[in-house]
């Protein structure tokens, strides 16, 4: 999106957010207790004023701490300081909505089912509430990279690794400083990733697990590394990623990489002496990107924008205090593949206070360009713009 109210691109919302400034859940079960707990997570608990259910026992009992009100308090009078999150199993879901909006609530405004307003990749409202009622800045995940150094060579990696001259390993200190300008103005993220080249090859991996464990963990729902499957971590390192609950993905190139370089079995086998969360990242195939073939030069200014806008890509990467709209734009461009300006990031050194609605709706895709550079010659990301795929992890050559 190409920004023409910076700062304000939601203020319509964010009025009426801040008019309905507390919550009422709808449904006080399971499904509602689950909304409670998932805004504990992110400090917003706060802002529950109470659930609404038209059981008796209920009403009488409270729940979860918190009072039972009858549904009369939205039917029989337009409520209009609460923003109703509808938290219930269909079909009563789908009925309590209809019956909302029959009552002259407006969907996606005065109410929400509560799977709509949680973050996803891309919905606003989460991010947009907590920025308007709190003064908060949610955002979907971010990423950094401590240290390009890979032992593999993936052709069609989308870190472009095997195209990086001299890889890079960056002083832990250096490092962490980063880490606490990111923290300073990010309240919570649902996914904080480290990641690489290969981030087992990081020297000082263990010392920057723990210093983001120590400082920063309550700020990071899944705190996660990406591993490819070539290398064995060590007992030290095993204790400190179940220590800050990381959660491992594994990937998997036992097809194309030499048996010599498979440690698969080894590293789950140590994950699970450890007791380390790991995932099984094994994947069909992966997308390409084809950045060497795809040329879109013939596009206007109005179609990158909506290129951009269409491959809706919530990957942001974070190095030396900038956030990059589009990751793999900001890969290539480490690759020496791309070259970037500067309305491809947000440049959190210069940030103030005043200046979070601007970061909440650049990281919601939002930029003075409308695109990226690499946009120019990117295929995309996601399926539903790039039908490209490739086999996983074919080596180049070195
Ligand atoms: S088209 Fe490519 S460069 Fe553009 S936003 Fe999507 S992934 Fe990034």
């Amino acid at each position: 999106m190409k920004w023409n109210r910076k700062g304000h691109q939601f203020d319509y919302i964010g009025r009426h957010f801040r008019k309905r400034n507390k919550l009422f859940v709808y449904g006080a079960a399971e499904m509602g207790k689950e909304f409670l707990d998932r805004l504990e997570k992110i400090g917003l608990l706060d802002m529950v004023d109470g659930f609404i259910d038209r059981d008796v026992q209920k009403q009488a009992e409270g729940f979860e701490g918190r009072p039972v009100l009858s549904p009369d308090i939205v039917f029989q009078e337009y409520e209009e300081h609460h923003l109703i999150i509808v938290a219930m199993h269909e079909p009563v879901c789908s009925w309590i909505l209809d019956r909302l909006q029959q009552a002259g609530y407006i969907e996606n405004l005065d109410y929400f089912h509560w799977d709509t307003f949680w973050i996803h990749l891309n919905e606003p409202y989460l991010p947009l509430y907590a920025l308007y009622t709190q003064d908060k800045v949610i955002i979907s995940s971010s990423c950094c990279i401590p240290g390009d150094t890979c032992n593999l060579r993936c052709k069609h990696c989308l870190n472009f690794t095997p195209y990086i001259e001299h890889f890079e390993t960056r002083e832990l200190q250096e490092v962490c400083e980063d880490m606490d300008l990111f923290f300073k103005w990010i309240d919570f993220t649902f996914r904080h990733q480290i990641s690489g080249g290969e981030p087992l090859l990081y020297p000082y991996l263990k010392e920057l697990i723990e210093y983001i464990g120590t400082h920063y963990r309550n700020k990071i729902d899944v705190f996660e590394i990406v591993i490819n499957g070539t290398n064995v971590p060590s007992d030290q390192l095993c204790k400190c990623m179940n220590k800050y609950g990381m959660t491992v993905y594994l990937d998997n190139y036992v097809q194309t990489i030499s048996p010599e370089q498979n440690y698969r079995e080894e590293i789950i086998r140590q994950l699970e002496m450890h007791q380390v969360n790991w995932v099984d990242n094994t994947v069909e195939d992966w997308f390409d990107l084809d950045i060497f073939h795809t040329d879109h030069s013939d596009m206007s200014e109005e179609e990158l924008t909506e290129y951009f806008d269409h491959c809706s890509n919530p990957w942001h990467y974070y190095e030396r205090g900038k956030i990059y709209a589009c990751n793999f734009a900001k890969f290539a461009e480490r690759a020496g593949l791309n070259q970037e300006n500067e309305s491809a990031c947000f440049d959190l050194s210069c940030m103030n206070a005043g200046r979070k609605a601007e970061l909440v709706e650049f990281l919601l895709n939002y930029n003075d360009q409308g695109y990226v550079q690499l946009c120019k010659h990117c295929a995309g990301y996601w399926d539903h713009i790039n039908p490209k795929r490739v086999p996983v992890a074919i080596q180049m050559e070195r």
